[in-house]
């Protein structure tokens, strides 16, 4: 597939990223693509759900396993704006998924060739092949956004702590392979809960040397 097919996709991922956004759940949205077109969409429904299996990637694996009637997803391509967690990235292993294209990385819980590769492990029976950085500018940026907002908020993400770092030196191109960039970690979401025994752990654990400008030229990040 080509570059601006990679883009096209990963478009119609973002799109549903802000569907999650405005759902009060982390901006990440992901579509499965087979035959030349989009044949399942999901964005991340943790919050909505109260589902810590809710992810984008999981819904949009069986919805379309659904529609093609198989679990083994042949001939698809799975875009996710955010690299895949280990658990997103067992899923797509256990699905023979042959084409994963991730926008931003996610250096603190990246599957995909960040801080793990299930994906590419070996000793697995299943390979995918990775394409990595499409419109990662754009995906990191919602992200940012996100957990910039909350960051006077009542709580931080609880599991990881994880902000949102700008993608470095990619200039949006994808390339293969290859965790590149600086991401914003996945979980959190919005809570309406307060935990006060629970520390802030974004502004110590990840200095940001390339701060997103914020508010952002573009987007409302207030869901109506
Ligand atoms: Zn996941």
């Amino acid at each position: 597939m080509s570059q601006l097919e990679h883009r096209i996709w990963m478009d119609r991922a973002l799109a549903q990223a802000r569907l999650a956004l405005r759902a009060g759940d982390v901006p990440v949205g992901a579509v499965v693509v087979h035959g030349g077109v989009v044949i399942a969409e999901a964005a991340n429904q943790r919050e909505v759900d109260q589902d810590p299996t809710a992810h984008a990637e999981l819904l949009v694996l069986r919805r379309a396993a659904a529609v093609l009637g198989s679990w083994r997803l042949e001939g698809c391509a799975l875009y996710v704006t955010l690299e895949p967690c280990t658990m997103c990235a067992g899923a797509l292993v256990l699905a023979r998924l042959p084409l994963l294209v991730y926008g931003a990385a996610d250096p603190k819980a990246g599957a995909a060739g960040s801080l793990f590769n299930i994906v590419q492990d070996l000793r697995l029976n299943h390979r995918v092949e990775v394409v990595s950085g499409v419109l990662a500018d754009d995906c990191g940026r919602l992200l940012t956004r996100f957990f910039q907002a909350r960051r006077g908020g009542p709580r931080q993400d609880r599991e990881q702590g994880g902000g949102p770092r700008q993608n470095k030196g990619q200039g949006g191109g994808p390339r293969q392979n290859k965790g590149q960039g600086e991401a914003p970690a996945k979980t959190g979401g919005r809570s309406p809960r307060r935990d006060p025994g629970e520390a802030p752990q974004w502004p110590s654990r990840v200095p940001d040397p390339t701060p997103v400008p914020f508010p952002p030229a573009v987007e409302s990040h207030s869901p109506a």
